[in-house]
């Protein structure tokens, strides 16, 4: 495998990028019960780098990043995917004074996803935001978008689930599903180039250390036979009592009857690190190639970093192969896909900030050190003892032996040839 800093590797004319943020997103966003206070440490730290400012030569010498503020999505754009019932709970007053637990259960507003203040904005907020960015890439604003307050990936249709409240990443993907055919042209060196046109893909790349259970769930179909405009791949960790349960966490085996080729898993196991990454790259690639997708919606949760309190993989920020820098510089520069980057997990909230910033400059194409200081700041003494950007690896043992990976080879093999034929028989069906 190549290293990110290979000269091999083309280059790309700069991307255009929009970031989306307003202070209210940000107030309201700091309020989410499992990340307090963390919408503030990412957008505060990344002005504190000062990337909003930031001029790109390459670009007439206007800014890197084009900051757009958020709209609130309507409950007819919420409705697209939810229920009109856990609508009227979330965004209405029962949700924050009823007592009827049976209605609480029922929406899953308890346990790890308690009703909190200005809920329903953050709802609207969140979803707005993720919606605003997905507008800016269909409108041709930009070729990435990026609104970290989103990635909420375990919120149901009619339910509240592991902290996210609201299904931003399914209203992204049934967007941008339904932008206008996309021109192909095709060309052999001895033919002339032929145009064709067909429905827009959409891949979803969930790197979250959990499942991408309610956004697998939603376009996971095991009984067609046909294409789709969507595929779904969670990289993740499944084990028992490691949440959230699902019959779709394990490794995707084609010889199941319930095996869908466009919602596919890829669980690593305790202690994954670069080295486990770097091994598996070129399969993530693989289905990338195969499936050719016009938009790439990225779930960057950063839960998976090494010294994040869920503690199961040993994943490292920046520099080296197979780290998530690399990761997503790749996936940058080498998917043809206009990319949407979303947040998602990180519960060192630090952490969190330093690896979305990081992860803003790669973006941008202006990737920054990763022993950068962190300059004075409100927030500063958070960023101790290192000050620094990175998130180095920790002394978590890789569990992914070597035969593990090489099964993990040998399936997506296969699934490629299923993928494959199943892409092909459905050309031109647009
Ligand atoms: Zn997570």
């Amino acid at each position: 495998m190549q290293s990110i800093d290979d000269s091999e590797v083309p280059a790309r004319p700069a991307s255009r990028v929009v970031y989306v943020v307003s202070e209210e997103l940000v107030k309201a966003s700091s309020l989410l019960p499992s990340n307090r206070n963390r919408s503030f440490l990412v957008h505060s730290l990344v002005a504190a780098l000062d990337l909003f400012k930031a001029v790109n030569p390459d670009l007439d010498g206007q800014k890197y990043m084009q900051v757009i503020r958020p709209r609130r999505a309507s409950p007819r754009e919420l409705l697209v995917y939810h229920t009109r019932d856990y609508l009227e709970y979330a965004l209405g007053p029962a949700a924050r004074d009823s007592q009827d637990q049976s209605q609480i259960s029922e929406f899953g507003l308890e346990d790890d996803c308690p009703p909190f203040h200005n809920m329903h904005e953050y709802i609207q907020l969140v979803a707005g935001a993720t919606l605003t960015a997905v507008d800016a890439l269909k409108d041709g604003v930009c070729d990435v978008a990026i609104c970290w307050d989103g990635g909420r990936h375990h919120a149901q249709k009619s339910k509240a689930s592991g902290f996210c409240y609201v299904a931003d990443c399914v209203l992204a993907i049934l967007a941008l599903k339904k932008n206008r055919p996309a021109a192909k042209i095709t060309s052999t060196s001895n033919t002339l180039p032929t145009i064709t046109t067909r429905k827009p893909r959409v891949m979803y790349v969930d790197l979250d250390v959990h499942f991408s259970d309610a956004v697998s769930q939603a376009f996971y179909n095991a009984s067609s036979t046909a294409s789709s405009q969507i595929l779904t791949l969670s990289i993740h960790h499944t084990s028992p009592g490691f949440f959230p349960p699902s019959l779709l966490s394990d490794l995707s085996n084609p010889d199941d009857p319930a095996f869908d080729p466009f919602t596919l898993s890829l669980p690593l196991k305790a202690g994954a690190s670069n080295r486990t990454f770097a091994r598996i790259w070129p399969i993530v690639d693989g289905v990338e190639k195969t499936f050719d997708p016009d938009f790439i919606v990225i779930q960057c949760g950063v839960d998976g970093l090494a010294g994040d309190p869920v503690a199961t993989w040993n994943w490292c920020l920046g520099d080296g192969e197979g780290s998530l820098g690399s990761w997503l510089e790749k996936m940058l520069r080498e998917w043809r896909g206009k990319k949407l980057l979303l947040g998602g997990g990180g519960y060192n909230s630090a952490n969190a900030a330093r690896a979305w910033a990081y992860l803003t400059s790669i973006a941008m194409g202006n990737r920054l050190p990763v022993d950068t200081d962190i300059l004075e700041h409100r927030a500063l003494p958070l960023y101790q003892p290192s000050f620094t950007l990175d998130v180095p690896a920790g002394n978590m043992r890789d569990e992914n032996s070597e035969e593990y990976l090489l099964e993990v080879e040998r399936r997506f093999e296969r699934i490629r040839e299923v993928l494959s034929c199943r892409l092909s028989g459905a050309t031109g069906s647009a």
